[in-house]
């Protein structure tokens, strides 16, 4: 197993890609701390994750309030002693054209999806250093890198992630920690479920492998970037979109 032994941690573990994120995982020997504003939805993960014979926990937390953060990262360490691994997944879309765009739409998805990423690797980084060691695991978008239109909040929130990444990689690459980006493309999850069919067809055109890529596509790449054979690589953003971006 490839990461027997280790402790993850993982933001919107309720459902989704951070939910089969914690399953791959887990299947590979890591227990896994399951964070999500949805709490019923956690620890369903959570039980899931204790059926494949590891141990799990479930907490209810808004990735972006940073007092609740820290207090929540202190239970995961009561319970565990130490997180090996952190993967931001946790994200929101709030889309509208820009001149349509209201400021609670802009301010929650950046709150969100960049300042929660701040939140949880600021103070899980503190706890990798102590050990020398940690892999964080961000997930962006390929509208982080290309913008969309509807969507300025949404991709200035993934393009603030991958840049956040690449500074941070540069912060703690001499104590052992690796930080890296997958910027998936068009995933089948609820949240592209929502989309109408127009959008998902116009969307499919665009994509050289001509599907949607499922959660796992994302989560095999999510175990990749935690395990060793990703040792020498930090700093990087792996598209995982069927070519959808080149
Ligand atoms: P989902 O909407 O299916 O799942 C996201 C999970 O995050 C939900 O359980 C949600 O809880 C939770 N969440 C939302 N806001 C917060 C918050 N403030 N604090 C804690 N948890 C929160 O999304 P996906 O699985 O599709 O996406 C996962 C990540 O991948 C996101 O960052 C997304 O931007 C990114 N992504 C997805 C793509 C796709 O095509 N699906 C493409 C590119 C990137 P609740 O249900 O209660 O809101």
């Amino acid at each position: 197993m490839k990461l027997s032994g280790c402790v993850s941690l993982i933001t919107g573990g309720a459902r989704g890609i951070g939910k089969e994120i914690a399953l791959t995982f887990a299947r590979e020997g890591s227990d896994v701390a399951i964070t999500d504003l949805n709490l019923e939805g956690a620890e369903k993960t959570k039980q899931e994750v204790e059926r494949l014979g590891r141990k799990g926990i479930a907490l209810k937390v808004d990735v972006s309030r940073f007092d609740d953060v820290t207090s929540v990262i202190k239970k995961v360490l009561d319970e565990f002693s130490k997180i090996d691994i952190l993967v931001n997944n946790a994200g929101i879309t709030r889309d509208q054209l820009l001149i349509r765009m209201r400021e609670p739409d802009w301010d929650r998805v950046m709150a969100t999806n960049l300042k929660g990423v701040f939140n949880f690797t600021r103070s899980v980084a503190r706890e990798m250093i102590k050990n020398r060691k940690g892999r964080i695991i961000n997930i962006a978008s390929v509208v982080g890198i290309t913008g969309n239109i509807g969507q300025s909040n949404y991709a200035a929130s993934k393009g603030g992630v991958i840049i956040f990444t690449k500074s941070v990689s540069q912060e703690l690459a001499s104590r052992g920690i690796t930080v890296n980006t997958i910027a998936p493309g068009l995933i089948d999850t609820e949240m592209t479920r929502e989309f109408t069919e127009t959008l998902r067809e116009s969307l499919l055109k665009r994509i050289p492998l001509q599907r949607m890529g499922h959660p796992e596509d994302v989560a095999k790449v999510a175990l990749f970037l935690a395990g060793e054979e990703s040792s020498y690589i930090t700093g990087q953003v792996i598209h995982v979109d069927g070519g959808m971006v080149m």
